[in-house]
């Protein structure tokens, strides 16, 4: 494979303390290379030694690819509708997933393929070189292990997520659900190459008796565990998540004082998705809270068509530090390094020697245009896994 040297990068944001200045890690007038896929040299642009391609920064700024650690891109359908209601005042609780649901299940292989290669692309335009992508609009045994075999042919990161909502034909009968996704629907989870497992917990999905049910039969079967947890109220989510070690716990928009100081003294990350507080019009979660008490906090998109239609990791980025009083580089780092804990991926998410060759170049010279510049497509250059895309 071609060796790439990426030179002339004005600021260039290793993700690591150790490599740089700041929390960032920042170093100026810096020069990386990329062999076999991996981060092999970083120094001054001075000092850069030859590669096979040469990609010129210009004095703009480079960082890692985002990791969005959270997304639900296996669907078909749209609920714009829906979205314009809210938007005249009627509440969000989570119901149209089942509108989403009956979609998916009527759409053939090809429609929800052709779905998550056109989001996953929109995703990668704008800087995004890992995406976890989510099961839980199929709820049968057959449309989830379709879903999953489909988002695997776009990322490893694949998260079993029958227990979104229980369906239509199993109301009233939530135990038979629950006796479902456990047993068979996990089988064939597993079978797909699901490498993780996630439970909607929350009140109108599944409580804290059913979640853990779910999740540690999965956890059993080998898969890790991540949690969406404490979205539209105060709940059991968080505490489960930390007890059983989640790798995340997801949304976080209502929290506790005990919440906030569980999550800081675990491993579990808090996975904070500011694009549903603004699709719902609700409070954003307490980021300086959390990041103030120690916890790991991760920004991710949660792409949905329902609740959060966008695959723009820089959106999430301006939202965290207008809405949600991060600072740029807290929101850069949950973005890339907070994702990658997010997925307990130690490969991705920083720009250090040994880390996976995805990067991105702004047409800006420093990260903090990623907010000060909202809405402005500053990507101009992605490389993921060594290639220029
Ligand atoms: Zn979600």
């Amino acid at each position: 494979m071609r060796s790439l040297l990426v030179t002339n990068i004005g600021e260039l944001v290793t993700g690591d303390p150790a490599w740089g200045q700041g929390p960032l890690g920042i170093r100026r007038n810096a020069a990386l290379v990329i062999d076999d896929r991996r981060v092999e040299w970083i120094g001054r642009a001075v000092d850069a030694p030859a590669a096979d391609a040469r990609l010129d920064a210009d004095g703009a700024a480079v960082l890692p690819g985002f990791v969005d650690s959270h997304s639900h891109l296996v669907f078909a359908g749209d609920r714009s509708a829906e979205f314009s209601a809210r938007m005249a005042g009627q509440p969000y609780t989570g119901g149209g997933i089942r509108t989403t649901v009956g979609a998916t299940r009527a759409a053939d292989d090809e429609q929800l393929r052709a779905n998550v290669a056109r989001l996953r692309n929109e995703a990668l335009r704008q800087g995004t070189t890992t995406m976890e992508i989510k099961s839980g609009y199929g709820l049968s045994v057959a449309d989830e292990a379709r879903s999953l075999r489909i988002a695997r042919e776009f990322s490893v990161e694949t998260t079993f997520l029958g227990a979104h909502v229980v369906p239509a034909e199993y109301s009233d009968r939530t135990d038979d659900y629950v006796s479902l996704v456990c047993g068979p629907m996990l089988t064939a989870a597993c079978g797909a190459g699901a490498r993780w497992i996630d439970v909607f917990c929350e009140r109108g999905a599944f409580d804290a008796d059913h979640s853990r049910a779910i999740l540690t039969v999965g956890a059993d079967a080998g898969l890790g565990v991540r949690v969406h947890a404490n979205q539209l109220g105060e709940g059991p989510g968080v505490q489960l998540a930390v007890e059983l070690n989640a790798a995340s716990a997801d949304h976080c928009t209502h929290l506790s004082a005990d919440d906030i100081g569980a999550l800081a003294g675990s491993s579990t990350v808090a996975t904070l998705l500011p694009g549903a507080e603004f699709s719902t019009r609700s409070p954003y979660p307490p980021a300086r809270a959390l990041i103030d008490a120690g916890a790991t906090v991760a920004l991710a998109t949660d792409c949905n068509p329902g609740s959060s239609y966008t695959s723009s990791m820089p959106f999430c980025i301006a939202l965290a530090v207008r809405e949600m009083a991060m600072t740029p580089a807290e929101a850069v780092f949950a973005a890339t390094r907070g994702g990658a804990a997010a997925l307990r991926r130690g490969d991705v998410g920083h720009l250090t020697v040994g880390a996976r060759g995805d990067l991105v170049v702004l047409d800006a010279p420093s990260h903090v245009h990623l907010a000060y510049r909202p809405g402005v497509p500053l990507i101009t250059t992605v490389v993921l896994n060594g290639e220029l895309i």
